[in-house]
């Protein structure tokens, strides 16, 4: 039996106009129902591992190229950390990733051309600021956009132009090029933070800035990541920076997803039809003359190249022979995924809005520290949205669900009062326990890595290419950038084949 090649795909109507498939697929996620029979040996140009964003994208644009494409996928439905979280009454919230901003031109790209809509995130009224115990509120709409007016504030601006013209210097997608990259990846972000500002406001602000994009502490990662971050968050003609990252109006959690994000990778894998494989957790690539030998749970695939498309810590799970390059099998020990639970509260009323707040809060304690308004778009309904990062997560570890659930609430409280405590109900989606995710949001690097491994993200070894959100040169961390490698690492296969 062979891939699925572009023919194919025509003649059996698998690869439909977008309107046609838009109908069909706002459906279910694909079933078991494509789980290969137990032995199965297939072949194809190109099999690719993983059907995230990246690896459905990559073999999109490889079919699309006339070249024949097996996807395997160790989960049963595709898109990885784009999840939509089931609540429990047969509906669904953001789970995994959930926003979409400014100059993320290729998710939004494909989510245009999957027919997914896309609607403002509720940004009306206030924020909500926690810290040294008091609750104060400001608007987003001043000077400091989304920097609440903390008295470390001015301490803070400083920090953050001295970052500005840091990050200016930041080869994007390289940044182990950058003329002071050895000094900047031999210290943490939080070294780098506490040596200049003198503010405990100004340092909490860096440290919450550093969870809530990476769901890291700030002594988890290099300055240099920080910086190479930062540089990423753009595009060819707008130049990353910090403002992008963090912003809700003209930054990169401007938008959701009508329906869910997760309708861009169920579409786009309905379209592949049968070249994507679920639960065939990929054990083993093996490389030799021949090309590649992948071997999945319950199926075999020779092909002539292997895309491996996932975060690095993640494909260190699989047992490549002969084993791989030094560079790249040790990037694969020293990219660790961040710490993150996405935690829900599901209410009658959107409540804190009459009350003109955004839903959107910081907080220096309790189990969450950045809160979202996730409400549907007619508002119908109030669901809030709570991060529990790093060692906050990682503290609930062995505690019940019932315990999480109480401090999930309590933190809820301190943020939008009594109403808060009360839902309807809740749910919860713990990344770090996700055996195929291991965390999330993105692969963190610490001092040394970038430095010592960076090339290795991307450079192929032999017949095998690698792709996934980490390598992407812009927006790295988020859905635009697992597409854009996506994109880049079917051309490297093209021309390579
Ligand atoms: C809590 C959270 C919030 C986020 N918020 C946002 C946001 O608001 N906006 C945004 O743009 N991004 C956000 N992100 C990041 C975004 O989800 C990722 O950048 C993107 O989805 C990564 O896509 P990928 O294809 O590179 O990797 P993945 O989605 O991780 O895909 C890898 C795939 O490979 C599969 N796999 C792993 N190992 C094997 C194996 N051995 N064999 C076969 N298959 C395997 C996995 O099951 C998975 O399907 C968030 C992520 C999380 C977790």
């Amino acid at each position: 039996m062979t891939g699925v090649s572009r023919r194919r795909l025509l003649g059996t109507g698998a690869l439909t106009a977008a309107g046609a498939v838009a109908a069909s697929a706002a459906a279910a996620p694909p079933a078991a129902a494509r789980t290969a029979p137990s032995g199965t040996a297939l072949s194809a140009d190109v099999v690719i591992v993983g059907a995230g964003l990246a690896g459905l994208t990559a073999a999109r644009d490889l079919i699309a190229a006339g070249r024949s494409v097996v996807v395997l996928e160790a989960r049963d439905r595709p898109g990885g950390r784009v999840y939509g979280l089931p609540l429990g009454d047969g509906t669904t919230a953001e789970g995994g990733a959930e926003f979409i901003g400014p100059t993320q031109d290729r998710i939004a790209a494909l989510t245009n051309e999957m027919g997914v809509a896309t609607f403002p995130t509720y940004n009306e009224g206030d924020n909500v600021y926690y810290r040294n115990g008091r609750r104060s509120l400001y608007a987003t709409d001043g000077l400091l956009g989304a920097v609440p007016p903390d008295w470390g504030v001015l301490d803070l601006e400083l920090a953050l132009l001295r970052l500005g013209r840091m990050i200016e210097d930041v080869p994007v997608g390289e940044p182990w090029k950058a003329a002071k990259a050895d000094e900047w990846d031999s210290q943490t972000f939080h070294s780098w933070s506490r040596s200049n500002s003198l503010s405990s406001g100004a340092r909490f602000l860096m440290d919450v800035f550093v969870s809530s994009a990476l769901s890291a502490r700030s002594r988890d990662v290099s300055l240099l990541y920080v910086l190479h971050y930062a540089a990423a968050a753009g595009n060819a003609d707008n130049p990353g920076s910090i403002d992008r990252l963090i912003n809700t109006r003209d930054g990169a959690q401007e938008l959701r997803f009508a329906g869910g994000p997760e309708q861009v990778p169920i579409r786009l894998a309905a379209r592949l039809g049968d070249a994507v494989r679920y639960n065939a957790p990929v054990r083993s690539i093996a490389t030799g003359g021949h090309g590649v030998t992948v071997t999945a749970d319950g199926v075999t695939v020779s092909a002539k190249r292997a895309v491996v498309a996932m975060s690095p810590a993640i494909a260190g799970k699989i047992d490549f022979s002969p084993g791989l390059p030094a560079s790249r099998a040790q990037l694969m020990q020293r990219y660790p995924m961040g710490s993150v639970a996405k935690f829900v509260g599901v209410y009658d009323t959107p409540f804190w809005r009459e009350e003109n707040l955004t839903g959107q809060a910081l907080a220096d304690s309790g189990a969450i520290d950045v809160t979202f308004d996730n409400s549907p778009p007619d508002g119908s309904r109030g669901i809030l949205m709570g991060f529990i990062n790093h060692d906050n997560v990682r503290r609930l570890d062995s505690a019940s669900e019932e315990a999480v659930r109480a401090a999930g609430l309590e933190s809820f409280g301190k943020l939008f009062g009594d109403r808060a405590k009360s839902p309807v109900r809740t749910a919860m989606m713990r990344w770090d326990n996700e055996t195929w995710s291991g965390g999330g949001p993105v692969g963190l690097a610490p001092p040394g890595v970038l430095t010592g491994f960076g090339p290795a993200l991307r450079e192929p070894c032999g017949p095998v290419h690698w792709a996934g959100t980490e390598t992407s040169d812009y927006w790295t961390g988020y859905m635009d950038g697992a597409v854009r490698s996506g994109e880049r690492v079917a051309r490297e296969v093209d021309e390579a084949l």
